[in-house]
């Protein structure tokens, strides 16, 4: 098997089906399996346990990321909520503060219920979070480039800084995706993925996954999924492989075309700061070069305008529509503050350095020039 990045994306996991020809690897929509003698399986009893879909997605996935074994999960958070379950009561995590707005409610709300413990760092100053981790710091949960700030962390280093403390580090590849970065060979012990975004790329399913090269966390995260039963179904997996045989095309012009958002924001006069790993005026884009293939499809901005304006502003664009999520072939955008982290509370939003004025911007791969029309438009109207 050939081991460029495009030809696994659609080998990988998935072979002509031996029985029938098919080129397309089957749905097996079931939730049994039949046995030969009680405890007699052909390697599969009971669908929450495995099923022939899901464990071809697990290894398509893991043969992008780089790793041994993949776990996938009924969405994102079910994916991190396993993660966090490896962990027990009494244990500290250091996570960086700028991270998916579900999994910090899922941390502060949820699991700090059951007595642990969760620090929020800057995800850019490293001697902040070397300084963060404590005796009973058991986990270190990266997120890069960041949601909704395209902050860069840089990996290497965060992972050496777990490693002397003798911690587990997660990082959450979503935005990236294994196209552009690859979590595993820069350190990392488990890679996390809302497969709702990018992988599937189409927007018509939710689910997550885990990717681990540590065979003994494979097996507690196989004990987890099956035990907590945070599954996929076998048709969302069908459809996040079909997803993912486009997913270096797709990435190519999602990178290309939020460059070029980026840059026309960059240069607009009624736009205050954008955060794009790939403008050189970006904190870490030196991070981002060597972490990252590109830079990715997803721009935030601020607007020189008021809350209400830039609000306005998110409700008047024409290609991009106003919706939660990302990395969908079609451009979306989002007011952070009052949608995908309107869970966080706003005094700790401030703390964290997220106005309510950003908008972010997942970046299509329509044409271009469509998409920067778009916001020129919109940006018209915009009061200076
Ligand atoms: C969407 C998202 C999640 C959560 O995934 P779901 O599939 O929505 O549960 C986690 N991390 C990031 C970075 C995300 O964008």
């Amino acid at each position: 098997m050939p081991q460029h990045f495009d030809t696994l994306a659609i080998h990988a996991g998935q072979p002509n089906d031996p029985e029938t020809g098919s080129i397309t690897f089957p749905i097996y929509q079931t939730s049994t399996f039949a046995q030969d003698a009680p405890g007699e399986t052909k390697g599969y009893c009971y669908a929450r346990t495995e099923n022939p879909n899901r464990e071809a997605l697990e290894r398509l996935l893991g043969a992008l990321e780089g790793a041994k074994h993949g776990r996938c999960f009924a969405s994102g958070l079910a994916a991190a909520n396993a993660c966090i379950m490896l962990l027990k009561a009494g244990d500290h995590v250091v996570a960086s503060k700028d991270i998916y707005g579900g999994a910090y409610r899922a941390f502060s709300k949820v699991f700090s219920n059951f007595g642990m413990e969760f620090t929020f760092v800057d995800p850019v100053d490293l001697t902040a979070m070397a300084a963060a981790f404590k005796p009973n710091t058991t986990m270190l949960w990266l997120e890069t480039p960041s949601n909704p700030k395209l902050a860069i962390t840089d990996i290497a280093a965060a992972c050496a800084i777990a490693k002397k403390h003798g911690a587990l580090t997660v990082c959450d590849n979503t935005f990236a995706t294994p196209y552009l970065q690859r979590p595993l060979d820069l350190g990392v012990d488990i890679v996390l993925h809302s497969t709702t975004k990018y992988l599937n790329g189409h927007g018509d399913v939710i689910s997550g996954a885990l990717l681990t090269n540590n065979d003994e966390l494979a097996q507690r995260l196989h004990f987890l999924q099956n035990t907590l039963g945070g599954v996929p179904g076998p048709q969302d997996c069908f459809l996040i492989m079909r997803g993912i045989k486009t997913l270096s095309l797709r990435m190519d012009r999602h990178c290309e075309n939020a460059r070029a958002v980026a840059e026309f924001l960059a240069a607009h006069p009624k736009v205050e700061t954008v955060y794009f790993p790939g403008l050189t005026t970006h904190v870490n884009h030196d991070v981002a070069k060597k972490q990252m293939r590109d830079f990715g499809g997803m721009v935030s901005a601020e607007l020189k305008c008021s809350v209400a304006d830039a609000k306005a502003f998110a409700s008047r664009t024409k290609l991009f529509t106003l919706a939660e999520s990302l990395g969908v072939v079609k451009s979306l955008l989002c007011h952070p503050a009052s949608m995908t982290h309107a869970s966080v509370e706003p005094e700790v939003r401030r703390k964290h350095g997220l106005s309510d004025g950003l908008i972010r911007l997942s970046v299509g791969i329509e044409h271009k020039d469509d998409i920067i029309d778009d916001l020129r438009v919109a940006l018209e109207q915009v009061p200076s």
